[in-house]
């Protein structure tokens, strides 16, 4: 476009930001994706897809060098040498902790959406009104019914396989077939269906992998190796499904490598013109103008940005008017459930590695139940009969030991609570000036923790799992609970959040900045509270109805 004027432009290229760039393409305008990192080609640069570990020089695990150099990445499991060059070096772009938060990033064309675990569950009026019953935070400004075809329009595209559940706390979506429960799975599911009055239930997980093509993609081959790319598009992600949608519309400019650091503000229009970008590559910045932005930077960036758009009237930031930006962080609690062996099944194996497992929809604080604590948690999980890896810890050697390691092991079952973390002021991030990334920009400083409330939650967490696989007929159950930090759920929320009142949120129900009316924020930053669903078919269904209603309001001339 002439002298780097659009109609809208949309900062980030992740989940949100894609479909921010399909919506408003397909509605006719002429939009700028900006992208912070370098650009990831579908399927051409999904270089480690069909390797198998011996592929690799260190067989796809970590060494003491890479520990070296990551000392954020190598808190978890994100830090191997498969997909290491998916994650945020960081050295390049560090953070600080007041206290520790383990945030796990993805910086190039496509952001997360390559790397996630597609788990996609529907948020309920249960989590919509929760705030407001409860009496904490400020009430979400939107219900169920606002968001209910926002979800079904997403989920169409994006293509969610799952079960009809009919479950008022978990509504279904709109469904590809579900991949079913495995043999022992589903001996679970039905001896647990009798016990606890029915309300701990086990489905099949619901997840963004086709089990049907779409035009462009292919069904899901189970081969379980989502991480590293999908050469047949059969996961959502940027690349598979909602980039090709706006760049078939003609409509889109993408530009990688571009580093937005600040939304620019007039200051008598009460509007942002557009956005500064610094280009990673020449180091040379540029002004884009626009009559709508979109950010969509995932959370804590995306905060990192409006705090960077500070100005004489807002000196702490566009939006930061309320006193809230930069607070209310949240994530999912995990890493506690249980597991156990299911006897009875020497005569099955597996076939086929199935990308995704089980899950147990919250039944805590629902229909009567009164915990100690507020709100709830699901779980995910699976059954597997285990291999040869079995033997990696055994002191054995010899030939017998081998034969027997050739032969399938015992069936295990197992999984993992995702808990609800409550929206707190005092979980914050905020700019640390003192310390630069590579770019000589201030960095994120986090100061957040578990509460009293979710760590009363993990109790029952632990010990109703090892109920539920003891209703199921596992035997030899034992409960864990390992050490959880913030961030380590990987679902980053809160930071500027959507309410009813200027005074106290950032965002309207529409996602718009309350101080900039043609600034919307999409991604996480804006969630109210946190349900206890892996929470990214939700910033996907709020991205398409803001940007709706964006488009709604430009051609009203509002914006
Ligand atoms: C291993 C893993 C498993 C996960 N599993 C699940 C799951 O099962 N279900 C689920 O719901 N969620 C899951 N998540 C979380 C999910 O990936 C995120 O919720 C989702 O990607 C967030 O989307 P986003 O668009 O907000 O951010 P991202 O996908 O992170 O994308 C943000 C983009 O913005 C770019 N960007 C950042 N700053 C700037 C800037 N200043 N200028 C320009 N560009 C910028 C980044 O480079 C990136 O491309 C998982 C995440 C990981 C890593
Ligand atoms: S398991 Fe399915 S979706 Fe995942 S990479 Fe393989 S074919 Fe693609």
């Amino acid at each position: 476009m002439n002298n780097n004027v659009y109609d809208a432009i949309v900062v980030g290229s992740g989940i949100s930001g894609g479909w921010a760039a399909k919506e408003l393409t397909e509605k006719g305008l002429k939009v700028l994706l900006l992208e912070r990192g370098k650009n990831v080609e579908h399927v051409t640069d999904y270089k480690n897809a069909t390797k198998a570990p011996w592929d690799y020089p260190h067989r796809g695990g970590r060494t003491w060098a890479q520990e070296q150099l990551y000392p954020k990445l190598k808190r978890d499991y994100p830090l191997n040498e498969k997909n290491l060059d998916w994650w945020v070096k960081d050295w390049e772009s560090p953070y600080t902790e007041s206290r520790r938060f383990d945030w796990f990033r993805g910086y190039h064309l496509g952001g997360r959406s390559l790397m996630w675990g597609r788990h996609s569950y529907r948020l309920s009026d249960y989590d919509f009104e929760a705030n407001a019953r409860d009496g904490i935070a400020v009430d979400w400004p939107i219900r169920y019914a606002d968001l209910e075809p926002w979800y079904a329009h997403v989920e169409k595209h994006a293509g969610i396989q799952g079960s009809y559940e009919n479950l008022p706390q978990l509504p279904d979506s709109v469904f590809q077939p579900a991949m079913p429960l495995n043999c022992v799975e589903e001996k679970a599911a039905s001896n647990l269906a009798g016990a606890f009055g029915g309300k701990r239930k086990i489905i099949p997980a619901r997840t963004a992998n086709l089990t049907q093509a779409l035009p462009g993609r292919a069904p899901c081959q189970f081969r379980n190796a989502c991480w590293l790319g999908c050469p047949y598009g059969a996961y959502f992600s940027t690349q598979s499904s909602t980039l090709p949608a706006a760049v078939a519309t003609g409509n889109l400019t993408l530009l990688t490598w571009q580093i937005v650091n600040e939304i620019t503000y007039d200051r008598d229009t009460k509007r942002a013109t557009g956005v500064r970008a610094l280009d990673a590559v020449t180091g040379e910045t540029i002004d884009f103008k626009a009559r709508i932005v979109f950010v969509c930077a995932s959370a804590v960036n995306s905060t990192w940005l409006l705090m960077r758009s500070a100005t004489d009237v807002w000196p702490d930031g566009l939006g930061s008017s309320s006193g809230e930006l930069g607070h209310n962080l949240m994530d999912h609690h995990l890493r506690v459930g249980a597991s156990g062996r299911m006897d009875g099944f020497d005569d099955k194996d597996l076939f086929g590695r199935r990308p995704g497992g089980f899950y147990v929809p919250r039944y805590r604080n629902l229909f009567g139940d009164k915990r100690d604590y507020l709100r709830g948690f699901g779980y995910q999980g699976s059954a597997s009969r285990q291999g040869w890896q079995r033997g990696i810890r055994e002191l054995g050697v010899g030939a017998e030991f081998k034969d027997a390691l050739v032969q399938p092991g015992e069936w295990r079952i197992g999984s993992s609570g995702f808990g609800e973390i409550l929206p707190d002021h005092s979980n914050r991030v905020s700019l640390n000036h003192g310390v630069v990334d590579k770019w000589g920009f201030p960095v994120i400083n986090f100061d957040a923790a578990m509460g009293e409330n979710e760590l009363a939650m993990r109790k029952d967490m632990a010990n109703d799992f090892a109920e539920i696989l003891e209703a199921a007929g596992a035997k030899d159950v034992h409960t864990y609970d390992n050490e959880f930090h913030p961030g380590a759920g990987i679902h980053e929320m809160g930071t500027a959040r959507m309410g009813r009142d200027p005074k106290s949120s950032v965002l309207n129900e529409w996602n718009q900045v309350w101080d900039a009316p043609n600034v919307f924020v999409t991604d996480g930053a804006c969630m109210t509270s946190a349900g206890c669903q892996n929470p990214s078919l939700t910033y996907m269904a709020l991205t398409a109805r803001a940007a709706d209603h964006a488009v709604a309001e430009l051609k009203r001339n509002n914006l």
